[in-house]
């Protein structure tokens, strides 16, 4: 049986590997899988074609007997917010998150707001290639779906009540906030405003077609505005992708800091100020760095490495509790909010953090490890490619220590390589990081050479 699900859902270029048709009989099985009679949340980004794939979905779901909710377009960790807090049975969210502006797809949530498990992904999955959905006598019954006011506003309160707004009041600190024309647009000026930040607004015009940057926030894509953070003297950036699960933080110098560097930080300070009743433990991907392990561990919390995917580290998380759960490119979990990445929590715990250790983020910033990253991409069209290039991989760097929960890290004395096939693109991603930016470029490079020699000479 073939797979849908990527990583966090389905996705596609729309009109061509994501049409109507394909999203029309998905939308029937989401529908199958929830049942007759439940009560679902839609919602979507600001991608092309949005308005359509939401008609699409809506049809798909209601001719299952579905009752659909329509929440307009919101931020991904808003919907799920509002599904878990107001008894949905569940949400589809249309978006494809940080891709490039000619894709779309869709993100199944469960009734506890969280993303569905793989298993349940593997039961749509059956039911599409089966085509079991409902019976007769559970269509026609619905037409229309239901508009649900507010949603945005309520994402809004919600995360301004989780930090100490006073305290923030008090020192106004200026955050630019890059909307990267997503749904953020919609949420983060007015969570920043309602914490008494001082917000200057850039991308945060909703638009199909991402013209200022690239949905993904890297240091690539957030140059423009780390000049601005530097040239207004302000005190923090946040860069967001298009559906707003991830916030990518800038400090005051204008310097770009991944995910697992802003998690590690703050990890530690929720810790130190118990803003979540768990215990010290840290949930990351195996992508992050081990800067994450060098910082946190002599704080007294453990670190629990697990494969790329936010949902499995919210499903782990929801049995086993920890203090946060972050990935390398911006998704940070705060338990105590809800139990999955949310770009505007972020962003306010972050001034919350900054308002509370001096302001000086650079500073925040220099108190980590130093390494220098470099992410690079080699296209893969054969399984068998894939295979190659993890293999290969593994006997490259037999001597060192291997971390194999997805893909091959092998961390070294002082550097560490990842070689994993993408779970949402026909690539391999190698990650390295090294003391010096040379080291960490040449080490990209020649493992990327010769793991291509070895694999694609074919
Ligand atoms: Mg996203």
């Amino acid at each position: 049986m073939g797979r849908l699900f990527g990583t966090d859902g389905v996705r596609g270029v729309w009109g061509e590997s994501l049409t109507p048709e394909l999203l029309l009989r998905l939308s029937r099985a989401i529908g199958a899988y929830f049942g007759p009679g439940s009560r679902v949340l839609v919602g979507r980004d600001t991608r092309r074609g949005g308005d359509l794939a939401v008609g699409v979905v809506s049809a798909g779901l209601m001719y299952e007997g579905v009752k659909v909710y329509y929440a307009g377009i919101t931020p991904t960790p808003s919907l799920q917010l509002y599904v878990r807090d107001h008894g949905f049975d569940g949400g589809v969210m249309v978006t494809a998150s940080h891709n490039p502006p000619e894709y779309n797809g869709v993100k199944v949530v469960g009734p506890d707001g969280v993303e569905i498990s793989r298993e349940d992904e593997e039961r749509i999955e059956e039911l599409y290639f089966k085509g079991e959905f409902g019976g007769p006598e559970v269509r026609g019954l619905l037409s229309s779906p239901v508009r649900v006011e507010g949603v945005n506003d309520y994402y809004v309160e919600k995360v301004a009540e989780r930090v100490d707004s006073e305290k923030i009041a008090k020192v106004k600190p200026r955050v630019v906030i890059d909307c990267g024309n997503g749904a953020t647009s919609f949420t983060s000026p007015y969570i920043a405003r309602k914490l008494g930040a001082k917000p200057l607004t850039l991308n945060c015009n909703p638009d199909p077609q991402f013209p200022s940057r690239h949905p993904e926030p890297t240091p690539e894509s957030l140059r423009d505005s780390a000049a601005v953070v530097r040239a207004i003297g302000a005190h923090l950036g946040v860069g967001h992708d298009a559906d707003g699960d991830r916030a990518i933080v800038i400090d005051s110098r204008g310097e770009v800091h991944w995910g697992d560097r802003s998690g590690s930080l703050l990890a530690r300070f929720a810790y130190e100020n118990k803003l979540v009743n768990a215990p010290g433990r840290v949930y990351t991907g195996v992508s992050s760095s081990m800067l994450v392990e060098e910082y946190l561990k002599p704080a007294g919390i453990e670190v629990v490495w697990t494969p790329v995917g936010a949902v499995t580290i919210s499903r782990r998380m929801m049995n086993e509790p920890g203090v946060a759960g972050f990935e390398e490119n911006g998704g940070y979990i705060h338990p105590a909010h809800q139990y999955v990445r949310d770009g505007g929590m972020t962003m306010a715990l972050m001034l919350y953090m900054l308002v509370t250790e001096g302001l000086d983020s650079s500073r925040l910033f220099s108190k980590l490890p130093k390494y220098y990253a470099v992410k690079t991409k080699v296209p893969v069209s054969t399984r068998s490619e894939v295979q190659c290039f993890v293999e290969e991989a593994k006997s490259m760097f037999s001597g060192e220590r291997l971390i194999l929960i997805d893909g091959v890290k092998a961390v070294g004395e002082d550097y560490w390589v990842l070689v994993r096939p993408s779970g949402t693109e026909p690539v391999v991603r190698i990650m390295v990081e090294a003391r010096s930016p040379e080291r960490a470029r040449e080490l990209a490079e020649s493992v990327a050479k010769s793991l291509s020699e070895r694999c694609k000479k074919q």
